[in-house]
């Protein structure tokens, strides 16, 4: 028996890094899974590893940006498992420049994912929740939200919007017993942060107390505190996931 049987969870770009450990959390608690992601080819050995644990997932190939197919994905997952107890807003993008050289595109582009993104999912999953008077939302945003860093004013932009919507939306639906929590990741070991060059990981590992970067798994772990049945009262948090890179 899991803490999560019979709870039915969407997690957005979760073919890879944090949102793949999360999938895998969910799924060994007992959840069934959606998962999203923009390349989807990608999917298909998660979803194979799922099945051969005996649970369930259904893949989409749903960009969080198309308001569309956003809504389509949550009327078949409603339509195969009946409801949506648990949403993880996952799928993220990073574009950096300075500002003085940042395209506008770039803006544009990480604004998009990161931000509207988590706010189509979002709206889209709210009735399923309101109606059963039950709900969790975790949107994952980033230490650099709370501490700033140089070369990420689109992405810092998209995440401090992200908490914002966080605390918006938890106080929104905080008496249909619904929770609305942010993680803020500090430096996770995952694609994302594999490309970047040795001396940027150097400096980063630098300012961390703890001296090394976090694991994929221990943001999930986060994500399935935050959707545990005891955590019920805690709403509009923004849960720090840093080694001690940034203490608020
Ligand atoms: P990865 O780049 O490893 O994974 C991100 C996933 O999101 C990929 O599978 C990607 O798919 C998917 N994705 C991207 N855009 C979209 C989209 N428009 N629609 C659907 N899926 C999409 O990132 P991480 O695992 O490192 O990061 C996960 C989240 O955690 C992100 O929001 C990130 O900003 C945040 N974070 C990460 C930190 C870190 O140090 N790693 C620190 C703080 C926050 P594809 O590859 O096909 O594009």
């Amino acid at each position: 028996m899991g803490s999560l049987d019979g709870r039915v969870a969407i997690v957005t770009g979760g073919a890879q890094g944090i949102g793949r450990a999360t999938v895998m959390a969910l799924v060994k608690e007992g959840a069934k899974v959606a998962i999203t992601n923009i390349r989807c080819a990608k999917l298909d050995q998660t979803i194979q590893e799922i099945k051969d644990m005996g649970g369930d997932a259904l893949k989409f190939c749903v960009d969080v940006t198309d308001v569309e197919a956003v809504q389509e994905m949550v009327d078949q997952t409603i339509a195969n498992w009946g409801k949506i107890d648990i949403l993880v807003n996952n799928a993220g993008i990073t574009k950096d420049n300075l500002v003085m050289r940042m395209k506008t595109a770039d803006w544009a582009a990480v604004l998009k994912t990161n931000l509207d993104g988590t706010f189509y999912c979002t709206r889209a999953v709210l009735p399923s929740m309101v109606r059963q008077r039950w709900g969790r939302i975790v949107n994952i945003a980033s230490v650099v939200a709370q501490a700033g860093n140089v070369g990420q004013a689109n992405y810092i932009a998209s995440k401090a919007g992200i908490i914002g919507l966080t605390k918006a939306v938890a106080a929104e639906v905080a008496r249909r017993n619904i929770t609305v929590n942010a993680i803020a990741p500090g430096f996770i070991a995952t694609p994302m942060t594999e490309v970047l060059a040795p001396e940027i990981k150097e400096k980063m590992l630098s300012v961390i107390p703890m001296g090394r970067m976090g694991t994929d798994l221990e943001v999930a772990h986060g994500v399935l505190f935050l959707v545990s049945p005891e955590t019920s009262y805690i709403t509009g948090h923004v849960l720090n996931i840093n080694g001690g890179m940034y203490m608020a």
